[in-house]
């Protein structure tokens, strides 16, 4: 049972009166399960620990990047060396290029990059140089994937936007939508039936290549293959947005795990290592359209940032040099950890369908498999939020909506998983 939670209380009201809602940003408040959300003070390897003294087993790592556990010694010790050289200064170092060559290599389809300091400005870059390369204007998303909060983009989008059932975001003028496509995950057809009906309009399509935005969502055999010979034949596209999923399925992303190379990827969470940094990358004919070569304009004044880069250094380069040992021993933890918590909903009647690709996974509260935002939907949300408060009280700390993957870490250990299977299944005994 946790302690009081008298300081995060504390700390809550004080976050109330300064920040909407109380947060930075929307996805942190737990109005989608109910109950108030605990205060951080700090992590390491698979747990945290709030203001109060509770300690809880972590399956959000910061929303995807701590692959390696809370404060990672070698990543801790980078960015205080780099610290000490200071933190930024707005001109080229050496750490951008050892950061480049480390995601050049894990991604063969990137042959030129460009760091920005965020997922969301990777996307909205990746999008305005696909636009201006093929100078056609309509972009095709899917149905449940987030790619940050650009305007363009909000549309049917996932992650926030689907676990407040927000259509869209209000602010966007409707004719900045209007270039955006929104269209079914897994439905060739559907891409198929774009292309005719907007004949050399479509710039580029955007996808998830694994969704983790609905809940984790893998793609249907051949769908991402269809998707690469479409674009192919119609003259646009192919950006895979890989900040969540880059790094974490496979070293080399899901274009590695499928074996399918995009035209442009855009990365972020694992990259920085959980710090501000995200990147956009691929074929250089595409690339070198960009300022100051090209007229394609993007630019940040944080952009590269050497304690980003040096957290990133360490952790990528962790990755490749352990890939052997990290993601068969990701998947095997993994795959213990879904099918146990599986099991114990069997036994005791409460519908669940597990959803996997690795390390990133999803359990929905509903009995019909989850191939779409569509059959995401179906899940009983307050099945999901009794379930995320009972795992909160035994000390497991899950994404507090129906609607985002889960993620384990190189520092979750077996006991770890046995104390989580153990508390789902005292929740699923007590909704019943
Ligand atoms: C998190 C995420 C983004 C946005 O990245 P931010 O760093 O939050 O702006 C974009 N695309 C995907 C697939 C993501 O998971």
């Amino acid at each position: 049972m946790p302690l009081p939670s008298e300081r995060s209380q504390a700390l809550r009201q004080r976050a109330e009166r300064l920040f909407p809602g109380g947060v930075n940003s929307p996805v942190r408040a737990f109005r989608a399960v109910g109950g108030d959300p605990p205060f951080v003070e700090r992590a390491e390897g698979a747990y945290l620990w709030d203001a109060d003294g509770n300690r809880y087993i972590d399956y959000v790592g910061s929303w995807g990047p701590m692959i390696l556990g809370h404060a990672f010694p070698p990543a801790v010790e980078a960015v205080r060396q780099a610290a000490q050289r200071s933190a930024s200064f707005g001109a080229s170092t050496a750490l951008e290029g050892d950061l480049a060559e480390l995601v050049a290599a894990a991604f063969p389809s990137v042959e030129k990059l460009r760091f920005v300091s965020s997922g969301t400005e990777a996307t909205m870059s990746a999008i305005r140089l696909a636009r201006a390369f093929t100078s056609r204007k309509y972009v095709v998303k899917f149905e449940g994937c987030y790619h940050g909060h650009a305007d363009g983009l909000l549309v049917k989008a996932g992650s926030g936007v689907a676990t407040f059932g927000i259509p869209g975001s209000a602010g966007v003028p409707e004719e900045t939508a209007l270039f955006t496509l929104a269209l079914p995950f897994n439905d060739a057809a559907a891409v198929e039936a774009a292309f005719v009906s907007h004949p050399d309009e479509i710039a580029c399509i955007i996808v998830e290549p694994v969704v983790g935005n609905s809940g984790c969502i893998p793609p249907a055999a051949g769908y991402l293959e269809a998707l690469r010979a479409l674009t192919e034949k119609h003259g646009a596209l192919l950006i895979f947005d890989e900040v969540m999923t880059g790094f974490r399925v496979a070293l080399g992303g899901v274009q590695e795990h499928f074996g399918i190379r995009p035209d442009l990827t855009t990365l972020g969470k694992i990259l920085g290592g959980g710090l501000p940094c995200g990147a956009f990358g691929g074929r250089a004919e595409i690339m070198d359209q960009l300022a100051p070569l090209g007229p394609v304009y993007q630019a940040g004044t944080l952009s590269g940032n050497p304690l980003a880069m040096a957290a990133g250094i360490a952790t990528v380069g962790y990755l490749r040099d352990h890939r052997e040992v990290v993601y068969p021993s990701l998947e095997k933890l993994s795959a213990a950890l879904v099918e146990g918590v599986l099991a114990e909903a069997k036994k005791a009647g409460v519908p669940l369908t597990a959803n996997r690709v690795g390390a990133m996974f999803t359990w929905f509260f509903t009995g019909e498999p989850v191939t779409d935002f569509a059959s995401a939907a179906h899940s009983d949300t307050k099945r999901f939020a009794a379930f995320h408060r009972a795992l909160l009280d035994a000390g497991v700390w899950l994404p507090p909506s129906q609607f985002e993957a889960a993620f384990l870490s190189t520092a979750h250990s077996e006991g770890d998983i046995e104390h989580t299977v153990r508390a789902a299944q005292h929740a699923f005994a007590l909704s019943r």
